[in-house]
């Protein structure tokens, strides 16, 4: 997957002007947050809480002991009969997959929804070597059809209209221009059915591994993931590093909190627990089950004690769906897989900050997300960190505007003599005269404020300082 994080400010200006993805997007608090919102009040506030305080407490638990965890799911998967690979870099996973594939002879691959295979850019390795990946969850489906990334990562064609996909499907599956949703869903059913049935490899991503039992969980909402663990003659799943939980009770406590963070549903429609390949006493199964564990780039959080909480991340979606700025530009503006907050914090960690020096700045800091999170990640303060980062490293790596230096500069020596603020402040208030309209001023004519004005409004200045009604109070 192409990495465009350095594009966030054009992209997002793009995404802003773009009535499709606008109208996509008012989807997302209207219909997951809102979700998300009944579910926490179904179970009430205060378990809620209490799902979220164990939680934090498992990936904290397993964070810090995570060698012991892999050592642990490591010993068991090998003794239910699977094979464990690890690989440091995306090149090593994809080598991994490309390796087993090639030497088993495999063509076709079913593949259930996995951010990390999209992170590590398989589907191109496989294409450039001959072997054909499908993409089996609709949403990654229609992604594959028409070429394009996700945008969300739990609804990954979130901004797709129905009439696009219709006409996608039209020129692809030659279905109707006018199909419904049920006749368009169908049709790829039909159309992946015989995919299924012909993969030699089935490739999934993982929620959860459980250390003590070797178990992989999938929770899915179609049928696809548990299809692609089950009629293929190898699975392979492929998981980030900190996927790992101790115990299937630790599971459980994640089963309860991540659907209904994502979507706000109890549970998902299916819950998937692979423990190794099929027994000789089993009817079906795979012949071979493999788990490639990726590391790329989680070590360098794992290392830095104020960033390691974002290790934390479920994935699921849940600060996205709050967040004021993924709500406005969407996922794709982002420039990589993870998108919004979290987004923010792994991207530039993951492919470096220098990359990605817009992204740590495109957030209000209004917590919203920090509320959301079912495992009660800091998100703004990791984003304030990766920010002073950003200041204090190299000078060169983030792109300050002219104006904004010159801004920041006039006010660091306004703030400091309290003659030249009441002085500025003085000529502001008669300065903002013509322009100001009740408590506002509109359509700023001159630059900086002429951007910021053409979308919203600008306070004006009080007609009195604090400082002047303060000193006045004080004697009354
Ligand atoms: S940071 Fe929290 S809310 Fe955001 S995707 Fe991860 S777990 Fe969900």
């Amino acid at each position: 997957m192409q990495i465009t994080t350095e594009q966030f400010k054009q992209a997002s200006t793009k995404a802003l002007k773009n009535g499709q993805i606008q109208r996509s997007l008012s989807k997302v608090s209207s219909g997951f947050e809102q979700a998300r919102r009944r579910a926490v009040n179904e179970l009430t506030s205060d378990v809620w809480e209490q799902y979220r305080e164990q939680a934090r407490q498992i990936k904290d638990h397993t964070i810090e002991n995570l060698d012991y965890y892999l050592n642990l799911l490591t010993d068991r998967l090998e003794h239910n009969g699977a094979v464990v690979h690890f690989a440091k870099d995306s090149k090593e996973a994809n080598a991994i997959v490309l390796d087993v594939a090639r030497s088993r002879g495999v063509k076709t691959i079913t593949k259930s929804k996995s951010m990390v295979s999209e992170e590590i850019g398989l589907n191109e390795v496989l294409e450039t070597n001959g072997i054909e990946p499908i993409e089996t969850d609709l949403g990654e489906y229609i992604l594959q059809l028409a070429n394009e990334t996700p945008f969300h990562l739990v609804a990954p064609a979130l901004h797709k209209s129905k009439k696009e996909v219709a006409d996608l499907f039209n020129r692809k599956l030659r279905t109707s221009k006018k199909a419904s949703i049920g006749a368009l869903t169908l049709a790829a059913r039909r159309e992946l059915r015989g995919k299924f049935l012909k993969a030699d490899m089935g490739i999934t991503g993982v929620n959860f591994a459980v250390a003590e039992t070797g178990t992989i969980a999938l929770f899915t909402n179609e049928g696809n993931g548990r299809m692609s663990t089950s009629i293929p003659r190898i699975h392979m799943a492929l998981m980030g590093m900190e996927k790992v939980v101790p115990t299937l009770e630790d599971m459980a406590v994640m089963l309860r909190i991540l659907p209904r963070a994502a979507t706000g549903q109890r549970i998902t429609s299916y819950v998937t627990l692979v423990s190794g390949p099929r027994r000789p006493d089993e009817e079906d199964g795979p012949e071979e089950f493999h788990l490639v564990v990726i590391d790329n780039g989680r070590s360098k959080l794992l290392r830095d004690p104020e960033l390691r909480e974002a290790l934390n991340c479920i994935r699921c979606g849940a600060c996205l769906n709050t967040c004021p700025v993924y709500q406005s530009v969407g996922g794709h503006a982002y420039g990589w897989v993870y998108p919004g907050p979290i987004g923010s914090i792994i991207t530039p960690v993951l492919t470096g900050l220098s990359k990605a020096n817009d992204l740590p700045f495109a957030s209000t800091l209004c917590g919203a997300c920090k509320d959301a999170c079912p495992v009660k990640i800091n998100i703004p303060r990791m984003l304030i960190k990766l920010r002073k980062d950003l200041k204090e490293g190299d000078k060169s790596s983030r792109n300050v505007a002219i104006s904004e230096k010159v801004a920041v500069t006039l006010w660091k020596h306004l703030t400091l003599s309290t003659g030249k603020m009441a002085f500025a402040r003085s000529l502001g208030t008669f300065l903002q005269r013509p322009l100001t309209r009740g408590k506002f001023m509109k359509n700023i004519p001159f630059p900086p404020f002429s951007k910021w004005t053409k979308y919203r409004d600008f306070p004006s200045l009080a007609p009195r300082s604090f400082k002047k009604i303060w000193e006045k109070r004080k004697w009354q």
